[in-house]
């Protein structure tokens, strides 16, 4: 009789899952802590592989999706509710489609590969009696080890682990990073906006050759005196330039700086450019040579992208201006207030009750932007298609 078809029940030893932790790591230490013979037995206990991939080495780069009977029976041998291990092992949270599973009675599982699988702190572990080789992914679990102050995301560019206990810097910007109400809010969207930031700022420290009589001089220097602080040196350079990197972050995750970098006229993002240059402790040169540069930098190329996405808004809001200047007797009536999430309808709507009143649809209306003055139908014909910057 197949593993699979025996009934579960809850294993006699439990062990707690580490959090990010991928359900091959989780299950193969179960199969340890309960004297399996070998942990891949209890992964054919929680579902019959629909390929012949597992053996003891998937738990480097391997993690499993699992089928809804399988998913029943993981939670039956943990006897933990599949809720609590959903938050815990990420990928039981975000299971991947595969049609392959869709049998609602018979327990599947399947591997799959990823390269952002990777170990987890090594003085964590040595805390765990026998020292398990725990694997997490990398998306959701911490780059730095809170409780050891090491820097644990190793790649195979960088795989050793640091420790950074000299480097409070470091470690402080970490925590600002985790901190950011966008990390709470969408953590995936944050960490996106840090990747980017952090290749923006790599790209910095990488042409320092270009830059020979620059604005970027400080920033090197910088880097260079923190760079000895580190146990090797220049070994991991995403790490280097953390601190710049979440001050960035925080600049590109912040609602308002957004909105006005989408909708801002191009003679007006110097300011974005000012605030850059300030959070990075750098002087005005810096954020005149970021705003007017004519090379090829990261941090422009992201502005045009952003830009490029609220090209039609920006316009539309940008004829609107010109029919009706800002009053700041009606402050309400600025659009530029309430464009980034997509809340044009309700821009549109302005003032509210006319439109109720009238029962109509308001995109059909001629907007009204204060009680008494028409300004026109605010609609796709009225758009110029002229580029903004
Ligand atoms: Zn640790």
């Amino acid at each position: 009789m197949r593993l699979s078809r025996r009934p579960a029940q809850p294993l006699p030893v439990q062990v707690r899952p580490v959090g990010g932790e991928t359900v091959v790591s989780y299950v193969f230490r179960l199969a340890d802590a309960n004297s399996f013979t070998r942990p891949t037995m209890l992964l054919r206990a929680v579902g019959e592989p629909i390929a012949t991939n597992i053996h003891a080495g998937i738990i480097e780069h391997h993690d499993i999706t699992l089928n809804a009977p399988a998913l029943a029976r993981l939670a039956a041998l943990t006897g933990r509710p599949l809720a609590s291990l959903a938050i815990t092992l990420p990928s039981l949270g975000t299971a991947r489609v595969d049609r392959r599973l869709a049998s609602t009675t018979e327990p599947l599982i399947n591997a799959f590969s990823s390269s952002a699988i990777r170990g987890h702190c090594q003085q964590c572990i040595a805390r765990i009696p026998d020292q398990p080789d725990i694997r997490v992914h990398r998306q959701s679990a911490p780059a730095i080890c809170p409780r050891h102050h090491r820097w644990v995301d190793t790649t195979r560019q960088h795989p050793h682990q640091l420790d950074l206990a000299n480097n409070i810097e470091i470690i402080t910007a970490h925590r600002r990073f985790q901190r950011l109400p966008s990390t709470r809010d969408d953590p995936t969207r944050a960490r996106q906006q840090l990747c980017r930031t952090t290749e923006i700022v790599t790209h910095w420290h990488h042409h320092r050759h270009r830059f020979a009589d620059s604005i970027f001089t400080q920033l090197h220097a910088r880097w260079d005196t923190r760079a000895r602080t580190l146990p090797t040196p220049g070994s991991a350079t995403p790490l280097l330039v953390l601190p710049e990197a979440v001050a960035l972050a925080e600049i590109l995750c912040d609602p308002r700086w957004l909105r006005h970098v989408a909708m801002a006229d191009h003679d007006d993002l110097l300011p974005f450019y000012q605030q850059v240059a300030q959070r990075l402790g750098q002087p005005t040169q810096f954020s005149d040579h970021l705003a007017y540069t004519h090379q090829i930098d990261p941090l422009q190329s992201w502005v045009i992208e952003h830009r490029k996405q609220f090209r039609t808004l920006r316009n539309r809001h940008r004829l609107l201006r010109a029919r009706n200047p800002y009053n700041p007797r009606f402050p309400n009536t600025n659009p530029t207030a309430r464009h980034i999430f997509g809340d044009t309808q309700r821009l549109l709507r302005t003032p509210e009750s006319t439109w109720r009143d009238a029962g109509k649809e308001p995109s059909a209306l001629p907007l009204r932007t204060r009680p008494g003055t028409l300004v026109g139908r605010f609609g796709h014909s009225d758009v110029s298609g002229a580029p903004g910057g």
